[in-house]
């Protein structure tokens, strides 16, 4: 552990010096915020209670935030601080018109450098490893978590997207013990050197850290994965508008850990109807997060759209606190009769049929919207060389409605035919 005697501190103690934090960021807001003196509506911070309290306040929804930015203010009416104050401003990967801006002071960067230092670290990795590294962070948020290399005192190479040769040059040549990358490129990668006859076993990587994208966390697609690399597979997970790498796999691999507690207080709700649900074991639903020492742009109970499922068993690694997994996000689900369906787990459930596929899904919504009427179309790609056996489909067919209990209709493809990715995958078909 990074920090041990944060990082084993009981939870109820850890929710005791959280709720110290929190009154002061709600202060803090009522304070500094117009945004949330608006959406608050409270005179004073007291009205509004404690963490206990917190499900009674308001969720703040992105674009809510972007409503506010003007030419004046192009971060938005939840910006707290002076001009002089912001060392670095982010940018998201707004797919239409202007970016949204994550301002950061100092502190706020350097918690957001810790926290993911903390969750890469429980990956195994350690001090005086080399660690090769293939985000074009840019202009994104994801530029920290790269910062939290040096933290945990690792070689950090970064090798960039875009340049697959190049990456495995790298590879062969400066031997790395880790490489951290999207599970898309993890899974591309096999097939890339398979082609080309280079054998990743044989390589110096032996831990795979992915991030970006929900997957690294799914049993069949993991196995995959820790076979073609014969590596070990952990992952993490953050959001850019919160911080980077706020959850990290350890090496049990039994779901994230929260890196960055104490900076950030972790909520549950039902993505329908907004109600919060309680961080039980096995519970799911919709992550909601609050900033509670945040000084640039804090935010209150922000919906981050990612599905989890909660773990609360004590871990073996002697971390403390709820663990999650993401099982997709709440942006892609589909809803066929009723049921709720992330595309993410119809991957999980169609990798176990490999060697038959290659593992590479597209859900084909025949309808726009969210509700789909059965059966919902999913493209199955072919493993190399197999050919499309109508038993297989209907195998693939019915695994899926026992599992997820949705109807579908499963269409056999040719190896080859569905988009690769550097980054993230597509699983649904917009
Ligand atoms: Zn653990």
């Amino acid at each position: 552990m990074l920090d041990p005697q944060v990082e084993a501190r009981s939870w109820d103690e850890q929710l005791a010096l959280d709720d110290v934090a929190y009154r002061a960021q709600l202060a803090y807001l009522l304070e500094r915020s117009p945004f949330y003196r608006d959406k608050l509506e409270r005179s004073s911070p007291d009205d509004a209670g404690g963490l206990a309290e917190i499900a009674g306040l308001p969720l703040t929804e992105k674009p809510e935030l972007k409503a506010t930015a003007t030419e004046e203010n192009p971060v938005g009416a939840h910006l707290c601080v002076d001009r002089s104050e912001i060392v670095r401003i982010y940018s998201t990967s707004g797919t239409t018109g202007t970016p949204s801006y994550i301002p950061l002071t100092t502190r706020d960067l350097d918690d957001w450098v810790t926290g993911s230092a903390r969750s890469y670290a429980a990956s195994g990795i350690s001090a005086g490893q080399r660690i090769v590294s293939t985000y074009n962070a840019g202009p994104f948020a994801a530029g920290a978590a790269l910062a939290s290399f040096e933290r945990i005192g690792l070689c950090h190479i970064p090798v960039g997207t875009g340049n697959t040769e190049r990456l495995v040059r790298a590879i062969q040549l400066l031997e790395p013990e880790a490489a951290v990358l999207t599970p898309s490129y993890a899974a591309h990668l096999l097939e890339w050197a398979a082609a080309r006859g280079v054998d990743l076993r044989a390589s110096s990587v032996r831990r795979i850290l992915v991030a970006g994208e929900p997957g690294g966390g799914e049993p069949a697609f993991r196995a995959a994965l820790e076979d073609g690399w014969g590596a070990r597979v952990t992952e993490a997970m953050g959001i850019g508008d919160i911080g980077v790498s706020l959850w990290g796999e350890c090496e049990e691999q039994d779901g994230m850990h929260l890196g960055a507690r104490g900076f950030v207080h972790p909520e549950l709700i039902d993505p329908e109807t907004g109600a919060a649900l309680a961080i039980d074991d096995g519970a799911s639903g919709e992550l909601v997060l609050t900033h509670l020492r945040h000084r640039a742009a804090p935010l209150l109970r922000f919906r981050t759209r990612d599905h989890v499922v909660v773990r609360t068993s004590p871990c073996p690694c002697g971390r403390t606190g709820p663990r999650v997994r993401c099982i997709g996000r709440t942006d892609d689900m589909l809803i066929v009769r009723g049921v709720n369906v992330f595309p993410s787990a119809v991957r999980e459930v169609v990798s176990a049929f490999a060697p038959d596929v290659s593992g590479h899904i597209l859900v084909r919504p025949s309808a726009p919207g969210v509700k789909q009427d059965p059966p919902l179309p999913v493209s199955v790609e072919l493993a190399e060389g197999a050919t499309g056996d109508p038993a297989l489909a209907e195998s693939i067919r019915e695994r899926l409605r026992d599992t997820l209990v949705v109807q579908a209709r499963v269409d056999l493809v040719p190896w080859g035919s569905l988009q690769r990715s550097e980054y993230k995958s597509k699983l649904v078909e917009h």
